[in-house]
C-alpha cells in the first residue's frame, strides 16, 4: 500500500551533509517526496510502499546517518498521498538563506580521509589539505553566506576535474564539500626560515625538514586550521624554556599534541570518556591527570597536576608525526596575551623573533579560532575555553526572539553572543580585552559575525560594570544611548537608552553566570544559584564573588554571600595575593589585628623575585594603612581572592602571573580522602542577605600552619570548608524558598576538587545540581547568560 509521511527532525542536522544522506536513502528505498531545512531542523515528506517507509528511519538513525549529524527528536505523522509525484528532491527554503543553518564548526580529519591520506593509490595520498563533507575547515574559512566555495577562502583555487566530479556527485562523500581540493588544484605548503625566506617548497621535503628541526629542539611556527601554532619538542626542557622566553609567557601551562591516544597514555591517565572526547570530531585539548615522573619537560606545565593534550586534527599534523615525532608542545602562535595570529605576513612579522622556521600554507584563514580546552567535572566533559570545533554551533532556546540581541560579554576571557530566532550564537574565545590588540579583534569580530549571521541587534545586553571595555563598547554601538547615571542602582537590571528602537539591558555579572546554566538546560528558573569567582560588579557597587541567589531568567534576589572584606589596590588586587590576605586578616581579627604578630606568616609567604611582585613587609604596612583609611579600597565578597590568600600563606606563590595561577596551585596540592574542615559562621541580620563569615576558618587555618601541618592537608580542609559552607547556604535558601535545584557557575567551579565534592554533597542532601556543560563556567559563559536574560525579559513570544 502507498503511504505518505511527514517527518520533522531536530538536532544537528544542518550543514553536516544530512540532506544528501536522506536523499540517498530515499532513492535506495524508492521513495518520492522532498526535504528542506527549517528554523528548527529539517522537514521531510516521504511517499512510497509502506514497508519501504518503515525502513527509512531505522536506516537514517543507524549506519546511513552522516557522522557529524545528531538527531535530537523525530516526529512522524501520516498525511494524504499526493498523486503524480515521482522523484525525491532537495528543496531550498526560506531558512536556506539564513546563515544559522549553513555555517558550521571546523572538524578534525575523518577516518575515511585519513585512510586515503595513507593510501598510495589514492590521488590525495600525502596531501596535507585532504577533507570531505564529514571533516575539514568550515567556520575558519567562510567570509560570507551563502556557504558556497566563492564565499570562502577556497575561492582562489579552481577545482580540477577529478575534484569537481566528486563535488557534484550526490553519491560521493565530497558532494558539496566546499574546501575540497587535491595536490593538483588546491593549497600548498612550504617551509621558510625565521626571516620568511623559502627554504623548501616541495611538500614532502618541507614536512621532513620541519620534523628534523623539531627533533633538533628548534621552534617552528606551523599554520593550522584556526591559526598558527608554535611547536617545540615537549621532551626537550631547554627548547621549551627557550619558547617561554621568546613568547614572553613565563608560567601558563602549554598544551601538547600527539598522534594517538596510546601515546598520550604514556604521560597522563586517560579515562574512557576522555578517550572519546580526544577522538571526537571537535578534537579539543583535554586536561588530564599527569602521571608521576613522566618524561614531559618540567617547564611545559609547572604548579599544576594536569597536562593538556590534543590529538592531531589536520592532515598536516598526521603527516608531520609520521616522521617519527614523539610529542609536541603546540601553543597558540602569538606573543604573550595578544590574539592568535592567522595571517602569513603577520606571522612572519610578529613571530620572526620566536620561531626558527615557519611551515606555512596558502589557504587563507579568515577567522582565527583557538583550540578549545576541556576538563572533566563529575566525570563529564566541560569546556574551559570554547573555540575550534564548537563555534558557531548554537545553543537552542525554548522560545524564539522577536528581535535580534547582542550581548557584549565580560572583559576577561571574553566571548560575545548574538541571539537570533531560537538560537544563541556564542563567539569563539576572544581573550582579555585589556590588551589593545585583543580589543580591536573583539570589535572586528563582532562586526564580522553580525554580518555573517545577518543579525540586526535591537537589544544590546552588557555588564553593570561601568569600567568594563565591553560595557563601553556596547554603549557606543549605533542607536544605543550611553548610560549617563554611573552610580549603581539597587535594581539588578537597568533598562534605558531608546533611540532608533535599540534597547539596552545591563545584567549583573553573577546573575549572568547562573542564567548561562539555566539556558543550557532549557530552564527558566527560579533556582538556587551559587556563583563563585574572582570579580563581578555588584548592584551595590561592591565587588561580588561568592553569591547565593534565587535566580530565574527574569530576575534575581541576592539570598546570601561571603561577608565583605576590604580589598586594597583595585587592579593590582587580582594579581598580588598580599592584598586579599591583609584584607582577610584585618576582617577576621578586627580591632585586635596587629601586623607585628603576623610577621612570621608574612615572611613565610615567599616573596617572588619577579619584578611584577612588589610583596614585602614595607608594602604590607602601606596596604594596611590603605585599608584602615579606606584609600583605594573596595568591599568584596570575592572567593577567588580568598584562594589567592590561602595559597600565599601556604608558600605557593604571591602573584597570579596568569588568571587563577595561585588557586590552581592550591587545588593541585589538596590531599584526597580528607574529610576534615574548618569552622565558619552564617550570619543573618535583619533584612539583609545571609552572610558567610570565614573568620573562624582563617584563624584555624593559621593555627594549623603554626602547628606545622602539611600544606596538602590544609588545602583539603580549606576546600572542604567551602563545600560545607556553600551547602549550608543552599540549605537555608531551600528552607525559605522550597526550591531544591541548585545551579553552579563562575570561575571558581573550574576547580575540580571543589566542584566534584560540592556536587556530591548537594546530591547527598537531595538537591538537583546543574552546572555548565556546553559553555565555560568562567567568564567565557557570561555573554550567553546576558543574551538569555535579555531574550527572556525583552522579547520572547
Ligand atoms: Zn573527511
Ligand atoms: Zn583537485
Amino acid at each position: 500500500m502507498i503511504k505518505r509521511q511527514k517527518i520533522l527532525i531536530t538536532g544537528r542536522v544542518q550543514g553536516v551533509g544530512f540532506r544528501p544522506a536522506v536523499y540517498r536513502i530515499a532513492e535506495a528505498l524508492n521513495l518520492s517526496g522532498f526535504i528542506y531545512n527549517d528554523t528548527k531542523g529539517v522537514t521531510i515528506e516521504l511517499q512510497g510502499q509502506e514497508e519501504n517507509l518503515t525502513e527509512f528511519l531505522p536506516r537514517l538513525q543507524a549506519d546511513d546517518k552522516p557522522p557529524l549529524a545528531e538527531i535530537k527528536s523525530c516526529q512522524t505523522v501520516d498525511i494524504p498521498v499526493i498523486k503524480a509525484e515521482e522523484k525525491f528532491v532537495i528543496k531550498t527554503s526560506d531558512a536556506e538563506g539564513t546563515a544559522l543553518s549553513q555555517v558550521t564548526a571546523d572538524v578534525a580529519t575523518c577516518k575515511d580521509c585519513l585512510s586515503e591520506l595513507a593510501d598510495r593509490k589514492d590521488f590525495r595520498y600525502g596531501y596535507p589539505f585532504i577533507n570531505c563533507t564529514n571533516c575539514g575547515p568550515r567556520y575558519s574559512i567562510v567570509k560570507t553566506i551563502p556557504y558556497d566555495r566563492p564565499n570562502t577562502t577556497m575561492s582562489v583555487f579552481k577545482m580540477c576535474d577529478k575534484c569537481a566530479s566528486q563535488y557534484t556527485d550526490v553519491n560521493d562523500r565530497r558532494f558539496h564539500a566546499q574546501p575540497v581540493a587535491c595536490s593538483t588544484c588546491g593549497p600548498k605548503i612550504w617551509l621558510t626560515n625565521s626571516k620568511g625566506k623559502t627554504t623548501t617548497a616541495e611538500t614532502n621535503k618541507a614536512i621532513a625538514e620541519t620534523a628534523k628541526l623539531l627533533q633538533d629542539g628548534k621552534i617552528v611556527a606551523i599554520k593550522g586550521i584556526g591559526g598558527f601554532h608554535l611547536a617545540v619538542d615537549a621532551l626537550n626542557d631547554q627548547a621549551v624554556q627557550r619558547l617561554r622566553q621568546r613568547k614572553r609567557r613565563d608560567h601558563k601551562p602549554f598544551a601538547m599534541m600527539i598522534d594517538s591516544v596510546e601515546n598520550i597514555r604514556k604521560y597522563v591517565l586517560v579515562s574512557k570518556s576522555a578517550e572519546k572526547l580526544l577522538k571526537s570530531p571537535q578534537a579539543p585539548i583535554v586536561l588530564l591527570p599527569a602521571k608521576k615522573d613522566s618524561a614531559i619537560a618540567p617547564s611545559v606545565a609547572g604548579g599544576v597536576d594536569t597536562l593538556g593534550f590534543m590529538l592531531c586534527y589536520a592532515p598536516l599534523h598526521y603527516l608531520l608525526f609520521e616522521q617519527g615525532i614523539g610529542v609536541l608542545v603546540m601553543t597558540s602562535g602569538n606573543i604573550s596575551d595578544e590574539p592568535l595570529i592567522c595571517k602569513n605576513d603577520k606571522a612572519l612579522e610578529r613571530l620572526g623573533q620566536v620561531a626558527d622556521a615557519f611551515l606555512i600554507h596558502d589557504r587563507e584563514i579568515y577567522r582565527q579560532v583557538d583550540d578549545s580546552v576541556f576538563h572533566f567535572i563529575n566525570n563529564q566533559p566541560v569546556p574551559l575555553r570554547r573555540a575550534r570545533g564548537y563555534v558557531p554551533t548554537p545553543i537552542f532556546m525554548k522560545k524564539s526572539c522577536q528581535q535580534d540581541i547582542f550581548a557584549a560579554g565580560a572583559d576577561l576571557k571574553n566571548t560575545f553572543c548574538f541571539a537570533k530566532q531560537n538560537q544563541l550564537i556564542c563567539s569563539e574565545h576572544i581573550g582579555d580585552l585589556e590588551d589593545a590588540e585583543v580589543y580591536h579583534h573583539y570589535i572586528d569580530s563582532i562586526e564580522h559575525l553580525r554580518q555573517l549571521f545577518e543579525v540586526e541587534p535591537k537589544i544590546v545586553a552588557f555588564d553593570l560594570h561601568p569600567g568594563y571595555l565591553s560595557t563601553q563598547y556596547a554603549q557606543s554601538m549605533p542607536g544605543v544611548n550611553p548610560v549617563r547615571n554611573k552610580t549603581p542602582e539597587p535594581s539588578p537590571l537597568r533598562l534605558s537608552g531608546f533611540s532608533n528602537g535599540v534597547k539596552i539591558v545591563q545584567v549583573q555579572h553573577h546573575w549572568a553566570h547562573i542564567a548561562s546554566v539555566l539556558v543550557e538546560h532549557g530552564l527558566e528558573g527560579p533556582v538556587i544559584g551559587i556563583a563563585c569567582d574572582g570579580t563581578g560588579y555588584g548592584t551595590d557597587g561592591a565587588i561580588w564573588g561568592c553569591e547565593c541567589m534565587i535566580a530565574s531568567l527574569e530576575k534575581f534576589e541576592r539570598f546570601g554571600h561571603l561577608a565583605y572584606y576590604p580589598l586594597a589596590g583595585a587592579d593590582k588586587a587580582s594579581k598580588e595575593a598580599i592584598r586579599p590576605l591583609l584584607g582577610l586578616l584585618a576582617k577576621s581579627y578586627g580591632k585586635d589585628f596587629e601586623l607585628n604578630k603576623f610577621m612570621w606568616l608574612l615572611e613565610r609567604t615567599k616573596p617572588e623575585t619577579n619584578k611584577n611582585s612588589k610583596f614585602n613587609i614595607l608594602n604590607s604596612k602601606f596596604i594596611l594603612e590603605q585599608i584602615k583609611k579606606r584609600v583605594n579600597v573596595v568591599d568584596t565578597s570575592s572567593l577567588g581572592r580568598v584562594f589567592d590568600a590561602v595559597a600565599a600563606m601556604l608558600g605557593l606563590g604571591t602573584y597570579n602571573h596568569f588568571d587563577a595561577q595561585l588557586p590552581m596551585a592550591l587545588e593541585a596540592i589538596a590531599e584526597e580522602d580528607i574529610e576534615e574542615h574548618y569552622d565558619f559562621e552564617l550570619i543573618r541580620k535583619d533584612n539583609e542577605p545571609l552572610q558567610l563569615d570565614l573568620g573562624k576558618m582563617i584563624k584555624e587555618l593559621i593555627a594549623d600552619i603554626q602547628k606545622g601541618q602539611a600544606s596538602g592537608l590544609i588545602s583539603a580542609k580549606f576546600h572542604n570548608t567551602l563545600c560545607i559552607a556553600l551547602l549550608a547556604m543552599a540549605k537555608q535558601a531551600s528552607k525559605s524558598t522550597k526550591l531544591s535545584t541548585v545551579a553552579l557557575s563562575g570561575g571558581v567551579f573550574c576547580n575540580r576538587y571543589l566542584t566534584n565534592r560540592l556536587i556530591k554533597l548537594l546530591r547527598k542532601n537531595e538537591f538537583r545540581v546543574l552546572f555548565n556543560k556546553e559553555i565555560p563556567a568562567n567568564d567565557g559563559g557570561i555573554s550567553v547568560g546576558q543574551a538569555a536574560i535579555a531574550a527572556r525579559i525583552m522579547n520572547c513570544e
